[in-house]
């Protein structure tokens, strides 16, 4: 039997929302009780005041998140207690899975139904992972001479301090927070003043699940104020960031001037899908570019913005993918069927419409889309939009939108578009399209790409490295590998007399 559909606009009417910041256990106000305004994208109207935190509120959550560390509350518990008490969190996240799928919603547009059956449930699951995987990493001793015993061990980093964008809000914090918390570091959380609300949630569940106070506070602000306070901070031990290229180059500076603190940086990109007429299910090909785009409003990292596609099925290809977008109209986000929904802000909006307009003044061809839409909302809506005859040298390739939009350019031979796919700053996620076994290895090794996909784009999961090359990161969330970035390796050396 399916489960009774939920009334969103009903919910919406009586849903509360508290923007005060998470330190040492409990809400607070930031302290100079400053606040800046949380706008709903949905309908521009304010949500809530959001606490503007800054230096000062800063300097208060590193002092909790220190205190806990040295306490050794959480760090020094056995990793099966530190298991316990995390997948009670998961528990407690599904629980709350509609409240926090509707916050989100409110907060940076995403259709709801998407909120709740992917974002919530994601974020709870990469919590039990970590939760559950924690207890089974093992050590290493090294093989050396029998006089002596080295072993290899990790170490919590002490303080992490992560900063997260507004695209997956509680999806992105998770991502931090499971290898942080597992490995037994505590965290201080910065979201995105866009989109602040469910973080400050996510740490009152937490702390209702049993984990120690200060070990996961939240401090809501702007990126030049509590951002730049907290990757500054000479008492933070690593930073988590995900956002911008242009904000990761910061973080790097932000550390050379302070204390060497660890950068791992997820930041942003512009992926290739390429594919060749060998391929035998273009229809397909076409309703997964559309699908993969089109998703969070093509507000995702790895949104494949650039399609490479041979000439001679460009013009089948690019009909296929006309005939998609419109089932990715944009429609109310409480809606039960929408696919696609608003745009995180009018900032965001004028950036994507700015986007169209030089697809038109550089000489592409529109063919889907291309308007705002459902101005009479008040919210920051965008067609699905599709630019035919892009070449990769216009600002529509070479630039990430955040928005929905996709470009495709021709191809003649399998060099040219390795070449083509390649030539980009970033290096995030890559695909290729072929029903031949030699041309899918060899274009995936061709590709410079932190995941390459063949014949699919959506397949993802926890348990699979996500990161990129080139200037789209380093270091890699999700999996085990995420542990990297969370522990300091130690070895130590035990001498064995009379051996
Ligand atoms: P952004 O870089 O503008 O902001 C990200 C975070 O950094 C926010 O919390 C912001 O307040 C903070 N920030 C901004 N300026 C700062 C400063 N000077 N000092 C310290 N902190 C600062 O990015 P965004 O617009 O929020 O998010 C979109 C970007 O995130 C896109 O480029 C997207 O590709 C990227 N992203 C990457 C991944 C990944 O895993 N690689 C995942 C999601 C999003």
């Amino acid at each position: 039997m399916n489960a009774p559909r939920i009334d969103w606009h009903a919910r919406a009417a009586q849903q509360g929302y508290d923007g005060r910041a998470f330190i040492g256990g409990q809400r607070v106000a930031a302290l100079d009780g400053e606040t800046f305004d949380c706008v709903s994208p949905l309908n521009g109207r304010v949500l809530t005041p959001v606490a503007r935190g800054r230096q000062a509120d800063v300097d208060a959550a590193v002092a909790s998140a220190r205190a806990a560390f040295e306490s050794g509350h959480w760090a020094r518990q056995a990793p099966a207690a530190r298991k316990r008490v995390l997948l009670r969190f998961a528990e407690k996240i599904l629980a709350a899975r509609d409240e926090l799928a509707l916050i989100e919603t409110m907060d940076m547009g995403k259709p709801v139904r998407y909120s709740q059956s992917v974002d919530a449930p994601s974020a709870a699951r990469c919590i039990a992972w970590y939760a559950e995987a924690v207890d089974k990493v093992y050590g290493e001793i090294a093989p050396t001479p029998h006089t002596a015993l080295a072993l290899i061990t990790r170490e919590p980093m002490g303080v992490v301090g992560a900063v997260v964008p507004w695209n997956y809000p509680m999806i992105m914090s998770a991502w931090k927070l499971g290898p942080a918390l597992a490995a037994g570091n505590s965290v201080v959380l910065k979201p995105s003043e866009k989109s602040p609300l469910t973080a400050m949630r996510l740490a009152e569940l937490a702390i209702e699940a049993g984990l120690p106070e200060g070990v996961f506070n939240v401090v809501p602000g702007f990126g030049h104020e509590a951002g730049e306070a907290l990757a500054l901070h000479m008492d933070v031990d690593a930073i988590g960031f995900t956002g911008s290229t242009r904000v990761g180059r910061k973080m790097l500076e932000y550390a050379g001037r302070s204390n060497l603190k660890r950068v791992f940086n997820e930041l942003g990109g512009k992926s290739a899908f390429v594919v060749f007429p060998d391929f035998d299910d273009l229809p397909r090909a076409a309703r997964t570019v559309a699908g993969s785009m089109f998703f969070n409003q093509g507000e995702s990292c790895n949104a494949p913005s650039r399609v490479f596609v041979h000439e001679n099925v460009a013009d089948a290809f690019t009909a296929e993918v006309v005939r998609e977008a419109p089932k990715y109209q944009p429609d109310d986000p409480l809606g039960a069927d929408t696919e696609m929904g608003a745009l995180v802000d009018d900032g965001q909006l004028r950036t994507v419409l700015g986007y169209i307009e030089s697809g038109h003044a550089e000489g592409a061809r529109l063919v889907a889309g291309g308007l705002q839409a459902r101005a009479d909302s008040g919210g920051y809506f965008v067609e699905p939009t599709v630019f035919d005859h892009v070449t990769n040298d216009m600002r529509i390739a070479r630039e990430e939108i955040f928005g929905p939009v996709l470009s495709v350019i021709r191809f003649k031979t399998e060099d040219e578009a390795v070449r083509l796919a390649n030539d980009s700053t970033y290096g995030l996620q890559a695909s290729v399209w072929t029903s031949h076994i030699d041309r899918a290895h060899r274009v995936a090794r061709a590709l410079r790409a932190g995941t390459v996909h063949v014949n699919q784009y959506d397949e993802d999961d926890i348990t699979v490295p996500f990161g990129g090359f080139k200037q789209s990161g380093n270091g890699r969330d999700k999996s085990l590998h995420a542990f990297d970035k969370y522990t300091e390796l130690k070895t130590t050396w035990i001498r064995i007399n009379g051996a």
